[in-house]
């Protein structure tokens, strides 16, 4: 494209120049040299920054299990285990690194291959919250806002937050008006997003697909919702809030989702170490096939992003503590961060003496689509991913 417009645009000049009207050299020729010199610049711009993002969040899945795959001390506890000989079955394996391919299958043999996993911190590379209270609102808060706010966000209250979300920073952006949404399994989201002020449409908890022309698929799922009881009240089972995703992905194409599972969460609180484990391996398998969705849509291919984090950590001493969270439970406000896909530098496990806050995301999205940071109410620099 860059070279059809330069050249078409010397065979202009060259015209006119052959032309040799007098007002031609005067004003016309210096003007075209300003403006060739400029649009190819602003093309090539605008072309290499049409990146589109999928923020995605595991509950409360600790960083230990990522990098280090099933917890020993865990996996044969048959006060968590219902039958740890299944469960050894499915994902013991002496070495760590055997364990973690084990339970994220996805994550270690490809993400690990297309970009970088923060946060082992035996090898030095850490991710923290910098909200102070450890559990979900302040989390999310803090990811989507890029800001912690301890003050204001410090319960799982169903209260819209006053601050704005980098969901709808986009969304009021021109450019991207309208081409934002968000799909979540804990009921509290289009809070936490501010749907009402924000107008970025949140399908969360038992919502269902909504519109004039749903799909077969959604119409199905809508069905299936209804028909299939959920552990619990206020959460879904994370299958439907991925297929309503994935099926809003293949019909609107939004430039910017986010999508929030939940299970891993509620399942360690109940202190189900072997559900914990299925439900994180099913996840892996969810974002694997979100990932071969966008590289077989032309609108993705090649253009997109994937940016995976969690809300909170967990504790692991003493050992009952990984089924709580909050700030008196030593070691949850460390985190993780996984980044893939197009242009991220292919670090892979990162290691040495990295320190990332969770409140580096938002910004981190608004950069990358190109769009400006308020400093004050985002002060944690965007992730350098590597990106020209
Ligand atoms: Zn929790």
């Amino acid at each position: 494209m860059r070279v059809a417009i330069n050249t078409k645009l010397f065979f202009t000049i060259f015209v006119l120049l052959k032309l040799k009207i007098p007002i031609v050299y005067k004003y016309f020729v210096p003007f075209l040299f300003v403006f060739l010199y400029f649009l190819p610049s602003k093309i090539s711009a605008q072309t290499e920054k049409d990146l589109k993002i999928i923020l995605i969040t595991l509950d409360g899945f600790r960083w230990q299990e990522l990098f280090s795959g099933a917890d020993p001390l865990l996996i044969a506890n048959k006060k968590f285990v219902h039958d740890t000989t299944e469960l050894k079955a499915r994902f013991w394996h002496e070495n760590a690194q055997e364990r973690r391919e084990a339970l994220m299958p996805f994550f270690w043999k490809q993400a690990s291959t297309m970009g970088q996993l923060h946060g082992n911190r035996p090898l030095g590379s850490k991710v923290n919250l910098t909200n102070t209270l450890w559990f979900s609102y302040p989390g999310y808060n803090e990811i989507l806002s890029g800001r912690a706010d301890d003050v204001r966000i410090n319960s799982n209250d169903k209260v819209d937050n006053p601050n704005m979300t980098v969901l709808e920073l986009v969304n009021e952006s021109p450019k991207y008006k309208g081409k934002v949404a968000a799909f979540a399994s804990w009921d509290v989201f289009p809070f936490i997003v501010n749907e009402k002020r924000s107008g970025v449409p949140v399908n969360a908890g038992f919502e269902k697909a909504k519109g004039e022309k749903l799909t077969a698929n959604e119409q199905f799922l809508n069905k299936l919702q209804d028909q299939t009881p959920s552990p619990w009240s206020t959460v879904r089972l994370d299958a439907f809030t991925h297929n309503f995703a994935l099926e809003h992905l293949k019909k609107e194409h939004p430039q910017l989702v986010y999508i929030a599972y939940g299970e891993t969460d509620d399942f360690a609180h109940e202190g189900h170490y072997d559900a914990y484990l299925n439900a994180a391996k099913n996840t892996d398998g969810l974002i694997k096939e979100l990932w071969e969705f966008t590289q077989n849509d032309p609108f993705y291919k090649d253009k997109t992003i994937f940016l995976i984090t969690t809300d909170h950590g967990r504790g692991t001493k003493p050992i009952e503590t990984w089924k709580n969270h909050g700030n008196e439970v030593p070691g949850a406000g460390g985190v993780w961060l996984v980044a893939f896909g197009k242009g991220v530098k292919t670090s892979g496990e990162v290691g040495g003496k990295g320190q990332l806050y969770s409140n580096q995301i938002a910004p981190t999205i608004l950069a990358l689509l190109g769009l400006s940071i308020d400093s004050d109410q985002m002060p944690g620099a965007p992730i350098e991913l590597g990106i020209d």
